[in-house]
């Protein structure tokens, strides 16, 4: 048996690692920059890099890398060794403090939406003290911000601190208008669930759609699918076991929490969850997590597809961001109290979730764009587009009696106390289950459902933290000038409620019905990346973020650009993928075929008296798919040539959604049918049975 206890974290330079080996005064240094965000000392940061580098030593490690979040959704890193030449041909290993806190990397091929030119190649990576650096495959790892020289944020984490800050400053002065005088912070928690499927990696590579795009570009239907249900929970395989304890291990030594395990519902399927920490920092974990997931699988023979929709037909994964908001003394402000005290304000920060989403539905949506999500979203297995919220019958029925100043009853519990003044006093866990609703409300924590399994989880907590501290912001104001906060506060909360209300929905969200029913409340549908990507370049949007100066007006722009570019280059890597495998795979096995068939079919002829019908028919069938194939090919390929054309990124993104895609849908087809009358010696690509069912 390992000794797991010891094993956590061991590659972490993390606190009980830091009072061991900083002196004191360096160690409470550290830590007050750390709590306060106050400016960390040169002379504290040398001996800082120092006892980090002895400690990354004598782990084996030889090199360090500033380690940060660029706008590629992946992670970024240039190594740097240790040594350092000490004259006599010798070395020694060294790491200063200005190599801990700064470093220059050249920054002009990271996607900056038109923010840095190509000649301002400079960038900076400021080490974020918040997250502990950690050891990864022998090279100490720090975890750094990303700006620009004019110091504009070019990655994920910057703005998703700035928006941990405006949630903080707007939360504290709603505690302390409850008379709370001990919290010094408040931090928004969230644990990330993240889906996955596994496949035999020699499978894989037979595949070049899932090299090069992530998904399958083609692939008839399976025999078997998910219908038996009989994936779900099911016993993890012998294969799949060892991976996910590997998998389990290294990120423990990380520190990161990993905790929940189990086969999803598709086949070759599964899921990780980890206990929940502050946003920032699972963050950075649910990266390193999709890195590991990837290289752990690789060792094990298997590829880990992280994108949202490997295969068609089966469920897809996503990645559900359970969100809270905490005191820096450990209470969770979404947990209904055991007071009317702490009731009352339990409800006003639950209305400002609510208020704000009603708000803001438009920015969630957009935070969860990309095209890999657009196959989810919309989709049969996944939440729609249409942001809505699911409370439970429980707490919807007690907003709707402050609402209608009735009485709230509980017929089982009986135990509600209701006024204007003092609020209702609940029991715990009020919420039934919905799995529907792209936004639930699951006791004492939202649950934001519309990721996809590849995105960062920096995004959607950057709007969710910044809408809501813009709720609460509104809030603070009214009731800071109250002269009479009981009555005030239950009208406002009151009245949030009954402006917001449409936004709650407790049924099935994958219902037409609720298409029909959103429509009639006025919510948004934005379907696709390309409808929803200019809402995040509002004028709504640019009051909201530069407000809490989470983004600056230049800063969203160029974050619009990559988004939209990226959109438009996933589309055409696809595109191209797709007509070179029919052109040098899918095309050469059909004309293999049929000169197969036609063979027997000239040679039955000759011998006169043979039924040919058989090869007849399949060798016309085949023969008039062909002609067909190469039709929507050549369709494809001049959208492809016409999507040079200059235009701008919204036209160019639409042409790829409308144009290139639709193409592409319509060779899919053409493609899939033939796999089903081609031989399958003839086939070059695996099937999808041959890949959903390839661990066993
Ligand atoms: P459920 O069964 O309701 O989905 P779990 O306890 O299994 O809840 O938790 C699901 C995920 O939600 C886990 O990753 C968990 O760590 C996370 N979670 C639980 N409480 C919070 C919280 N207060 N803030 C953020 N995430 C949380
Ligand atoms: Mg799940």
């Amino acid at each position: 048996m390992k000794d797991i206890p010891n094993l956590f974290g061991s590659m972490v330079f993390n606190d009980s690692v830091m009072r061991a080996r900083l002196p004191k005064d360096i160690y409470k240094a550290l830590k007050k920059t750390m709590s306060q965000s106050t400016h960390l000392e040169l002379e504290v940061a040398n001996v800082v890099a120092n006892a980090m580098k002895d400690w990354a030593v004598e782990k084996g490690a030889t090199h360090f890398t500033h380690w940060f979040q660029p706008m590629t959704g992946i992670t970024a890193e240039k190594h740097d060794s240790f040594i350092s030449p000490a004259g006599d041909g010798k070395i020694i290993m060294e790491f200063s403090g200005k190599e801990l806190v700064r470093g220059e990397p050249d920054a002009s091929s990271f996607p900056s939406g038109g923010l840095r030119a190509t000649f301002e190649a400079r960038g900076y990576t400021v080490w974020d003290i918040t997250s502990y650096a950690f050891i990864k495959d022998g090279t100490l790892c720090i975890p750094t911000a990303f700006c620009s020289y004019s110091g504009e944020a070019l990655d994920k984490k910057t703005p998703l601190l700035r928006s941990m800050e405006a949630i903080d400053k707007q939360a504290m002065r709603i505690l302390k208008l409850f008379g709370n005088t001990d919290a010094r912070r408040v931090i928004t928690t969230v644990g990330p669930e993240q889906e996955y499927f596994l496949i035999d990696k020699e499978v894989y590579l037979k595949r070049p759609d899932l090299v090069y795009t992530g998904r399958t570009l083609f692939g008839a239907r399976p025999p078997k699918g998910q219908e038996l249900d009989d994936h779900y929970f099911g016993c993890i395989k012998p294969r799949v076991s060892a991976f996910m304890k590997e998998l389990e291990e290294e990120l423990w030594k990380l520190g990161v929490y990993a905790k929940t395990k189990h086969n999803e519902v598709a086949p070759a399927q599964h899921e990780l969850a980890p206990v929940f920490t502050t946003t920032n920092i699972a963050t950075d974990h649910n990266q390193l997590t999709m890195e590991l997931m990837k290289s752990v699988a690789n060792k094990h023979g298997l590829a880990c597809l992280l994108h949202e929709k490997p295969f068609a037909g089966v469920n897809g994964s996503g990645k559900h961001n359970n969100w809270s908001i905490s005191t820096d003394t450990g209470i969770n402000l979404l947990e209904p109290g055991e007071t009317p005290h702490d009731n009352a304000q339990f409800l006003l920060f639950l209305v400002s979730v609510i208020k704000a989403v009603d708000d803001y539905q438009n920015l969630l949506r957009v935070s969860v764009a990309n095209a890999g999500n657009d196959h989810r979203l919309g989709a049969n297995e996944a939440p729609p587009a249409i942001v809505s919220i699911f409370l439970g019958n429980e707490l919807t029925e007690i907003l709707e009696s402050l609402e209608n100043d009735t009485d709230y009853h509980n017929m089982e519990r009986d135990q509600m106390e209701i006024g204007v003044t003092a609020l209702p006093h609940f029991p715990k866990d009020t919420t039934d289950r919905n799995r529907t609703s792209p936004f639930a409300f699951t006791g004492n924590k939202f649950e934001f459902r519309m990721l996809g399994s590849t995105f960062s989880i920096s995004g959607p907590n950057i709007v969710l933290n910044t809408v809501v501290a813009e709720a609460l912001r509104q809030f603070a104001d009214i009731l800071e000038k109250s002269t009479d906060f009981k009555s005030d506060l239950a009208s406002l909360i009151k009245n949030t409620f009954h402006k917001h209300k449409r936004i709650i929905f407790n049924g099935n969200n994958y219902s037409d019905e609720w298409v029909t029913e959103a429509k009639r409340r006025g919510l948004s549908n934005l379907k696709t990346t390309v409808a929803s990507l200019p809402e995040f370049v509002s004028q709504k949007s640019i009051e909201l973020f530069s407000r809490h100066h989470v983004f600056s007006e230049s800063e969203l722009h160029s974050r619009y650009e990559i988004l939209m570019e990226g959109y438009c280059k996933t589309l055409h890597i696809e595109a191209l993928t797709m007509v070179d495998m029919v052109k040098r795979e899918i095309i050469p096995a059909c004309v293999a075929y049929q000169n197969e068939l036609a063979d027997l079919l000239g040679r039955k002829r000759t011998w006169g008296e043979y039924d040919a019908s058989l090869e007849d028919h399949l060798l016309g069938s085949i023969a008039k798919l062909s002609s067909c194939l190469l039709k929507k090919l050549t369709v494809l390929e001049s959208a492809l040539l016409e999507s040079k054309e200059e235009r701008d990124i919204l036209s160019q993104a639409t042409f790829y959604r409308d144009k290139v895609f639709g193409s592409m849908s319509e060779l899919r087809l053409i493609v899939d049918e033939l796999e089903t009358l081609v031989a399958n010696k003839h086939w070059p690509l695996p099937t999808y049975a041959e890949m959903l069912f390839s661990v066993i």
